[in-house]
């Protein structure tokens, strides 16, 4: 290790997309692979739309000049856009856009935790960027169990963990709705809890699933300025390569979120693409029903299947577990290898496996494969 690095990045690995293929041991996959690993959508933007981009990066944007690091127009766009699904307003002082919502995790981070002041508390399995990003800034990852029928959060020992006095304190909760990988929404009681919790306790909800699951906390940031809502345009709105997330929440936490965050963190053609996007939204959800659809078929095949148990999921992928707990973790490591070897990556985490939704011979194959496995 360097000298003058931090000791603590010793402990810490870099974090890789698709741990499967990184690890050694795995022949590669052919190339016309299906990768249902990461949530994405399986659909590329429409040409038409690309076509557009192209013409306002050709025309519009001029290279040599930096950024709009106030993001105007693309905060107007998305206040109207998350005001369509809400009884009441947004506007751009409750919008903070971050070079996907990861940036804003980070921020959030960094604004409340970052120095001994707090820890955070997480509800295994989840989204692991809670923890990595507050590993990298030495803050402090309480973790609690779910429930292994529903996947609902251990309230009583979240609340337990909470009450404990501990140093530094729990100063931020961090919930997915729905869960990643479990695809559960809140629960009433988990909602329930999070409303209990007093106002220096800060309440992060990651919508980033909310254009499948059509379930929104946004309506309840009004009552608790203690809460902020993150959503993404790396799934639903097809836009992962752009990196776009946003944060909705009371003006004085977006401000402190503005306050931290880098000047220019979103290049031009990216506040482009979403602008883009946002407008042409009918075009590019519309293909929602039909994974949600297929999401269904996907569920219904697998529950149909003697070794595995699957649940319902409010997002665009499925987790599923070996029905067996004996040796389940080399189950799921050797049949991760067989799918890859035949061309379908999944992610295998939190003791089992999440299947993004793909085009629908994906699914078919993602169904035969997993079949021959059982
Ligand atoms: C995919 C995902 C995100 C999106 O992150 P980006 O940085 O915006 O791509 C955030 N939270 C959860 C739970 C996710 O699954």
């Amino acid at each position: 290790m360097l000298p003058f690095i931090r000791s603590d990045l010793a402990q810490l690995t870099a974090y890789t997309p698709h741990p499967e293929s990184a690890s050694g041991d795995f022949v590669s996959p052919p190339t016309s692979s299906d990768r249902l690993d990461a949530n994405e959508s399986p659909f590329d933007l429409p040409g038409e739309l690309k076509e557009k981009l192209a013409w306002t990066y050709q025309q519009l944007i001029e290279a040599n000049r930096y950024p709009d690091g106030s993001h105007g127009e693309l905060k107007q766009a998305i206040a109207a856009y998350v005001s369509e699904a809400s009884q009441s307003p947004i506007t751009s002082t409750q919008i903070s856009v971050g070079n996907g919502s990861d940036e804003l995790i980070r921020s959030l981070l960094i604004a409340t935790c970052i120095g001994g002041e707090g820890a955070i508390l997480v509800a295994d399995p989840t989204f692991s960027m809670y923890a990595i990003l507050a590993n990298t800034l030495g803050i402090p990852v309480v973790s609690v169990g779910r429930s292994q029928i529903n996947f609902e959060i251990n309230l009583e020992e979240a609340q337990a963990a909470i009450a404990q006095t501990q140093t530094p304190p729990i100063r931020v909760v961090f919930v997915v709705h729905p869960n990643s990988p479990t695809g559960n929404a809140l629960t009433a009681r988990e909602i329930a809890w999070l409303k209990s919790l007093p106002e220096h306790i800060l309440v992060v909800i990651d919508e980033a699933y909310f254009e499948f699951s059509q379930n929104t906390l946004v309506g309840e940031l009004q009552q608790h300025p203690n809460w902020v809502v993150l959503r993404t345009f790396s799934k639903a709105f097809r836009l992962a390569a752009h990196r776009v997330g946003y944060g909705i929440a009371h003006p004085e936490l977006i401000a402190a979120l503005e306050k931290v965050r880098l000047p220019y963190n979103l290049p031009s053609f990216t506040q482009a693409a979403a602008l883009i996007a946002l407008k042409h939204r009918q075009e590019i959800l519309a293909s929602i029903p039909e994974m949600l659809a297929e999401r269904e078929k996907l569920t219904d095949a697998i529950a149909r299947f003697p070794d595995w148990q699957v649940w319902r999921s409010a997002a665009n992928f499925i987790y599923l577990r070996p029905k067996t707990a004996t040796s389940a973790n080399d189950i799921l490591t050797r049949t991760a290898q067989a799918l890859k070897q035949q061309g379908t990556s999944i992610r295998h985490t939190g003791g089992g496996f999440r299947i993004t939704i793909g085009r629908p011979e994906e699914n078919a194959r993602s169904i035969s494969r997993l079949s021959s496995r059982d």
